[in-house]
Parts: structure tokens; C-alpha cells; sequence
């Protein structure tokens, strides 16, 4: 038995060739779950009764719990309990465009970054693709809104449990399920350099963020241990390439640790680094964690840092700030429940 949430239209049209039905039928299973939200395979009333026997036979429909809520003015953190009893969270930020939900991809993380909740813990599994859908899904229901965004920027790396990921986006794009814009998904990665190459292939037009956090080798390397395998000469070039096949703007996320990579000197450097593509900067303020001694950048230092990048004519953001009070950071929910 599987999980319905897990099935892209081309895995329908093949599971109803199968079982020797027409496969337009996929397009109605999409439409029963994705639109009429139904909760219980034997109400997709669309199909007739014989062929919804049969799914049901050979699927279930969800298996995420939710655990726990904490609500902030327009920040609204799930906590979500996997069937084998693991526990991940997705994030829902209301902007004035439209809700949009951050979702985990892996419970635990192997990139292990220096500042990271979700690093601390080893990975323990990749999240199945229906894992992933089910978040969105949920936190739609939930909220009793629409969610027009996804940003893959929880708990675990995307671009180490590629295929999963990629077949998430794929359903929800699908013009008949969420029909989610692939311009209104954002994928964050620390630069994952063979799975960037394989994204630059993607029909899609998703977004691609990449985890920066600082200039030069020796600095990132501290932070990011991933800047080993995959240091920042080659990573420029992989995005270079990927942005002459896509034409995406690219997003570079920029953590502001006090004392740590927030010098002028710095922000010079990395105008250097990435003047050359078309991008944006997202300096991103830190979320104090309890299990690392990483402080914030005081607001002055961000500003001065800012106006370099902005001097030099690069396109750069300080990141709202949502959720500090509630944890919102990667991975702060789920190390709060295993303290509790
Ligand atoms: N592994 C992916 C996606 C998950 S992390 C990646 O590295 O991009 C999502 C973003 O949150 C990353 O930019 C990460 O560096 C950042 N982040 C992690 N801990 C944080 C914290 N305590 N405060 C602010 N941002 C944090």
C-alpha cells in the first residue's frame, strides 16, 4: 500500500494502465485531492465506484499528525509527526503576496553547518515525496487559506534527496492539483554542485537559493563544512552555467553572525564574488539558538554592510524577521521536543 499523496500524474496514468483503466483517470484523482480536498480515498467521487475500490485497495491517503502549533502575529509553526514516529516542521510566513509555507525535506541533516539546529542531528532519513506534499496540504487546511509559495528551507538539505524533491514540485505544479507557480517555489540549497547542473536541466522555472554566508573559502568552510567538497570557485561556476541555460536570478542567503562574517572587509569580497551574476542578496539577521555561542549582528553593522553591497550596485534585501519569538529558525522546533 502507498500513499496517494506520493503520485505524480505520470504514476497514476501508469497504476490505472495497470489495472486496465484509461489513464485520463489520473487527472481525476488529481482534481478529487488537490481541489476537492477530499480526505478519505472513497469519496473521490469523480470516479466510479468499481475503480475507487480499487484505489483503495492499493493506497492510503495521509499519514502525517500534527503535534504541535505555535502562532506568532503572521508566523504560524506546525510540527508534524511522521509515521514511524519522527517529528519535522513546516513554516507558514503570511506576506502581503500571498501565504507561503517552508517546508523540511529530511529529518536531520548531514551538511552539518556550524550555526545550524537541524546539523546537530545527523540525518536519519530522507522525507518521502508524499512527506513533503502532505506538509503543504496540511498547513493549507490549517490555515483555511490558500498557499500561493513554497520555500524548501526547513529542516534537511533538498539537494541531497533530489529525486524526492524533484517529484514534489512536480505535483504540486501540476496545473490540476495545486497548480503552486514554479516561479512561487524557491529552493534552498549550501551548493550541492552535480545536483545544481542537474536543476539547470529542469523544464521548470523554480527559484534557486543558495546558502552562501560568506566570501571566501577559508571563512565558509568554518561555517559549512560542504564548502570542502564543493569550494566557491567551482560553485560560481556551476551557477554561472546554470544561469546561462535558465536565465533565473539567483538568490544568495547570507546569515549576519557578529564578529564572524560581518566585517566591511567582507562585504566587499563578496560584491567580488558575485557581481558578475544576476542575483539578489538576502542578508538574513541570526536566530539565536541555546547550543551555539553565534550572536547577531547588531542592526548598525547589518546597515553598514547593506550600503556596501547597495554602493556597488547589487540588488540586496535584510530579510523580515519572522518567528524569533516562536523558534522559527530550521530545526528549533523539533530539538525543542526533544527537550521537553
Ligand atoms: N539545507 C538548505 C536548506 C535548509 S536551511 C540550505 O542550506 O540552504 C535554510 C536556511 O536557514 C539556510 O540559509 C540556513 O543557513 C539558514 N539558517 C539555519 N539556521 C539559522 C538560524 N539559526 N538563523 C537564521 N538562519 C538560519
Amino acid at each position: 500500500m502507498k500513499n496517494l499523496y506520493g503520485e505524480s500524474i505520470k504514476d497514476l496514468e501508469e497504476y490505472f494502465l495497470s489495472i486496465n483503466e484509461k489513464k485520463y483517470k489520473a487527472i481525476q484523482v488529481f482534481e478529487a485531492l488537490y481541489r476537492s480536498k477530499v480526505k478519505n480515498i472513497l469519496d473521490i467521487s469523480n470516479i466510479k465506484k468499481t475503480v475507487r475500490d480499487d484505489l483503495n485497495r492499493d493506497y492510503f491517503l495521509g499519514e502525517l499528525k500534527l503535534l504541535k502549533e505555535e502562532k506568532d502575529l503572521e508566523v504560524i509553526k506546525y510540527l508534524f509527526e511522521l509515521r514511524d514516529g519522527q517529528a519535522i516542521e513546516a513554516v507558514l510566513m503570511k506576506h502581503d503576496y500571498g501565504n507561503s509555507v517552508c517546508i523540511s525535506t529530511q529529518v536531520g541533516c548531514n551538511m552539518a553547518c556550524s550555526f545550524c539546529e537541524s546539523g546537530r542531528t545527523a540525518k536519519i532519513r530522507n522525507l518521502s515525496t508524499e512527506e513533503m506534499v502532505e506538509q503543504v496540504l496540511l498547513v493549507e487546511e490549517y490555515l483555511g487559506e490558500r498557499i500561493s509559495h513554497v520555500v524548501v528551507m526547513g529542516i534537511g538539505e533538498p539537494f541531497d534527496n533530489y529525486d524526492n524533491l524533484i517529484k514534489f514540485i512536480d505535483i504540486i505544479n501540476h496545473p490540476k492539483g495545486l497548480a503552486i507557480g514554479a516561479r512561487h517555489i524557491t529552493v534552498s540549497t549550501c551548493g550541492i554542485i552535480p545536483r545544481i547542473k542537474d536543476f539547470s536541466n529542469l523544464a521548470y522555472q523554480v527559484n534557486l537559493a543558495i546558502s552562501l554566508h560568506a566570501p571566501n573559502d577559508e571563512l565558509r568552510t568554518k561555517l559549512m563544512p560542504i564548502n570542502k567538497a564543493y569550494p566557491l570557485k567551482e560553485l560560481m561556476s556551476a551557477l554561472k552555467e546554470y544561469q546561462a541555460k535558465t536565465n533565473r536570478r539567483i538568490t544568495f542567503e547570507y546569515i549576519m553572525l557578529e564578529g564572524i562574517n560581518d566585517s566591511q572587509e567582507l562585504a566587499l569580497e563578496l560584491v567580488n564574488l558575485v557581481k558578475d551574476l544576476n542575483c539578489y542578496i538576502n542578508l538574513i539577521p541570526y536566530n539565536e539558538t541555546s547550543h551555539f555561542t553565534y550572536k547577531r549582528t547588531k542592526n548598525k553593522a547589518v546597515m553598514a554592510f547593506y550600503d556596501i553591497i547597495k554602493k556597488n550596485k547589487l540588488n540586496v534585501t535584510i530579510r523580515r524577521e519572522f518567528g524569533t519569538k516562536i523558534s522559527a529558525a530550521c530545526g528549533q522546533l523539533r530539538t525543542k521536543k526533544e527537550e521537553l
